[in-house]
């Protein structure tokens, strides 16, 4: 990887990781048009002759050869984890097109945990798996004077419909409703399962069944997971006696969201059939609104303004924490082939409107 080595120093933070060329794509000799001259830094080929190679600018950028560890490590997740005991609400997504490694970066292959017991020592568990360690290591830490009580919930939004991957069969009938609550002032979904943590064991078993639940999804419908949203959110209350007041307890409380996008493609490739318009009209639309969001938070004048959460349910239920002192992290996920520059150079380019102040 290359870059700063503080990478979260705004509100809104983008790194980049550039998968490994498949085995697929070497044998086609679909070559890598991305380079990496340092500082966050990374350069794109032009798309002709006539068209000058492209310089990018990011918080870090890992390179094909990162591994999972790495990632956890050096993209500034940490940070998110910290902030979210300390009572901050924080998201981490995933952007890029089908392919280009989203879900391998937050979960790992599914084959890693769908019907076994994981081998804890993996080097393919994501940043979900790793992020879940972290953060019983600093409960354990602060464990003496603090109680914390932790639950976890798993939904996907697929069609704008949201569906409870832990209770699955129920939400497949009716989809839960996203309400508006006065009181918390926020954007909540109604009836979602939420389950108490009390150990890690029990947060890799929400993230086991929510994959199960999704893969199953994947059965019924081709690509399903390449056409939806998922969000695994961990909630975190703790509760702190006042260090000279024996009776008063300071609450806090806290999460942090970690979401798998839609493939940012949907649209271009699907417009032309009919029977998918309106599944890839929604997709367009909410990682349009979700891009504009973020590019309006970034902009310290459009801060302030009025920002369209509302306008799709995605970002609705992101609301609180892209908007609140919490932490945005984009992982812009790109192929370095040939065959995907197009594409590549959208993620790109979104991913730059994300960081411009
Ligand atoms: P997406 O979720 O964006 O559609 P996936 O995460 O499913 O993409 O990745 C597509 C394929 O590429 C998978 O077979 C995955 O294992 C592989 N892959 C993605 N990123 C990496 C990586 N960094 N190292 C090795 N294999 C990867
Ligand atoms: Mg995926």
């Amino acid at each position: 990887s290359s870059g700063s080595s503080t990478p979260l120093e705004d509100n809104i933070n983008v790194v980049v990781r550039v998968r490994p060329l498949s085995e697929k794509e070497v044998k086609a000799s679909d070559d890598s048009i991305v380079q990496f001259p340092g500082n966050g830094q990374i350069l794109c080929e032009g798309q002709n002759d006539s068209q000058k190679p492209k310089l990018f600018t990011y918080n870090v950028v890992f390179e094909p050869g990162a591994t999972q560890e790495d990632i956890v490590q050096y993209c500034g997740i940490k940070r998110l984890i910290e902030m979210a005991i300390e009572g901050f609400s924080s998201t981490v997504f995933c952007y890029g097109q089908t392919g280009s490694g989203k879900t391998h970066t937050l979960t790992g292959p599914p084959q890693l945990f769908v019907g076994k017991k994981p081998d804890l020592n993996h080097k393919d568990h994501g940043l979900i798996f790793r992020s879940f360690f972290y953060l019983f290591q600093l409960l354990q830490q602060r464990q003496e004077n603090t109680q914390f009580i932790l639950k976890a919930s798993f939904l996907e939004i697929y069609n704008e419909k949201v569906i409870d991957l832990l209770n699955p069969g129920a939400a497949r009938k009716k989809p839960l409703a996203v309400r508006w609550s006065k009181k918390m002032r926020g954007f909540y979904v109604e009836n979602l399962f939420l389950v108490d943590c009390e150990e890690l064991d029990d947060l890799l078993a929400v993230l086991e069944e929510g994959m199960r639940n999704r893969a199953v999804g994947s059965h019924l419908m081709n690509d399903h997971s390449s056409r939806s949203h998922t969000i695994l959110t961990v909630h975190i209350t703790s509760e702190q006696q006042a260090e000279n007041e024996k009776s008063v307890f300071i609450s806090k409380q806290g999460k942090i969201n970690f979401v798998d996008l839609a493939g940012s493609e949907m649209t271009k490739k699907t417009q032309s059939e009919g029977k998918t318009l309106e599944e890839a009209n929604n997709i367009n639309k909410s990682l349009m609104v979700l891009g504009y969001c973020i590019a309006s938070l970034a902009d310290s004048k459009k801060r302030s303004g009025h920002i369209p959460y509302r306008d799709s349910q995605l970002t609705k239920l992101l609301a609180d924490s892209l908007a609140g002192n919490g932490v945005t992290l984009m992982i812009a996920c790109i192929s370095p082939a040939k065959s995907n520059q197009c594409e590549t150079i959208n993620t790109l380019r979104y991913a730059a409107r994300a960081k411009k102040i």
